[in-house]
């Protein structure tokens, strides 16, 4: 349904995007994930058409977005960072508006009531804008991305600046929305990615560094390995020993396990299990347990961003997490 190739970005010498490319199946919902100034939007503006890339293609439903704009906009419902909406018309008159402006040949009034309803703002469809809470206005702009009824929708942070109850509220609105449009969305929260996402791509300093099921994130494949053991031994000598294994990363002490044994855990870039034991064999330090621990999502998401692992190196900013 969407097809993401090469993008590259310039903002004069400032490279946005790097060789970004990525594809979407009918009915699949992506999280777009990344830290403040990865990319997301930048690459979002760019599906839509509202921007430009410097090189690469992006298709939607086999329509090339620059060869053919307005037939691939018609199958694209585009909630912006910033919704624009015009503060001073009522809810109904402007989705009227877009309603004209997207030049929709459906029953005007049947089809703005029916997303009304689908977005639960049917009760305020005579109020102003600007006197709206937050929440609200946040669904006006999801009922302005779904007037038309576009297969695909492109939802840019939709929950930022909301409160807990209304960001349950838009993630369930999302998940329903799922049943019927291809969605991409993007976030800075992993805990919202996990909680409405199928397909999971972490975006970080414009480039791609991983793409996965958001089941099958954690545990291997993109994440680094982690071990927990238990060794007879004196601490300063079995710490080194691991240490000097090929392949680790880290060792660190967590403490005396029973008398005479010490418990580490061990980061490394592989499985080193195998090397663990016989290096130690060759030693009088005797492996007593040796237990992998599963990462979690978390635990992968910030090793991918810091540059923990080694897909990629990084020095992002994480502070937004
Ligand atoms: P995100 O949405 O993930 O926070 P953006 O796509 O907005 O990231 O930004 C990606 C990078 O491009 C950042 O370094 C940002 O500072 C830069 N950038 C974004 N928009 C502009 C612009 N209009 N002019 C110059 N630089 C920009
Ligand atoms: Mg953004």
């Amino acid at each position: 349904m969407i097809k993401v190739r090469n993008l590259t970005k310039y903002y004069v010498r400032n490279k946005a995007l790097d060789n970004v490319s990525f594809t979407l199946k009918e009915g699949e919902i992506l999280g777009f994930l990344g830290p403040n100034g990865a990319g997301k939007s930048t690459t979002m503006n760019i599906i839509t058409g509202y921007l430009s890339s410097d090189s690469g293609s992006v298709e939607i439903d086999g329509i090339n977005i620059l060869e053919n704009p307005t037939a691939a906009k018609k199958k694209i419902g585009y909630l912006p960072e910033i919704p624009p909406l015009y503060n001073d018309m009522t809810v109904k008159s402007y989705l009227e508006f877009i309603f004209r402006l997207k030049k929709v040949r459906k029953p005007m009034k049947e089809h703005i009531n029916s997303i009304c309803e689908q977005v639960r703002i049917s009760d305020v469809k005579e109020k102003i804008i600007k006197n709206l809470s937050k929440g609200y206005r946040q669904r006006v702009g999801l009922a302005q991305a779904l007037i038309g009824d576009p297969p695909v929708l492109i939802l840019d942070e939709p929950t930022v600046g909301l409160d807990p109850q209304q960001i349950i509220e838009i993630r369930r609105l999302i998940r329903e929305l799922g049943k019927k449009h291809t969605i991409i969305l993007s976030s800075h929260l992993l805990s919202e990615v996990q909680a409405v996402c199928d397909k999971i791509l972490i975006i970080n300093n414009g480039r791609i560094v991983a793409d996965e099921l958001t089941s099958s994130l954690t545990g291997t494949g993109a994440s680094t390995e982690k071990l927990r053991l238990i060794i007879e031994g004196r601490k300063p000598q079995v710490q080194s020993a691991l240490q000097k294994v090929d392949g680790v990363t880290n060792v660190t002490y967590l403490g005396e396990a029973e008398k005479g044994c010490c418990e580490f855990t061990v980061d490394s870039r592989r499985d080193v299990r195998r090397l663990i034991f016989r290096s130690l064999a060759k030693t009088d330090f005797n492996i007593l347990q040796m237990t992998p621990v599963e990462l979690s999502l978390e635990d992968t998401y910030l090793n991918i961003i810091t540059g923990k692992s080694d897909i990629k190196e990084a020095d992002a900013d994480v502070s937004n997490i």
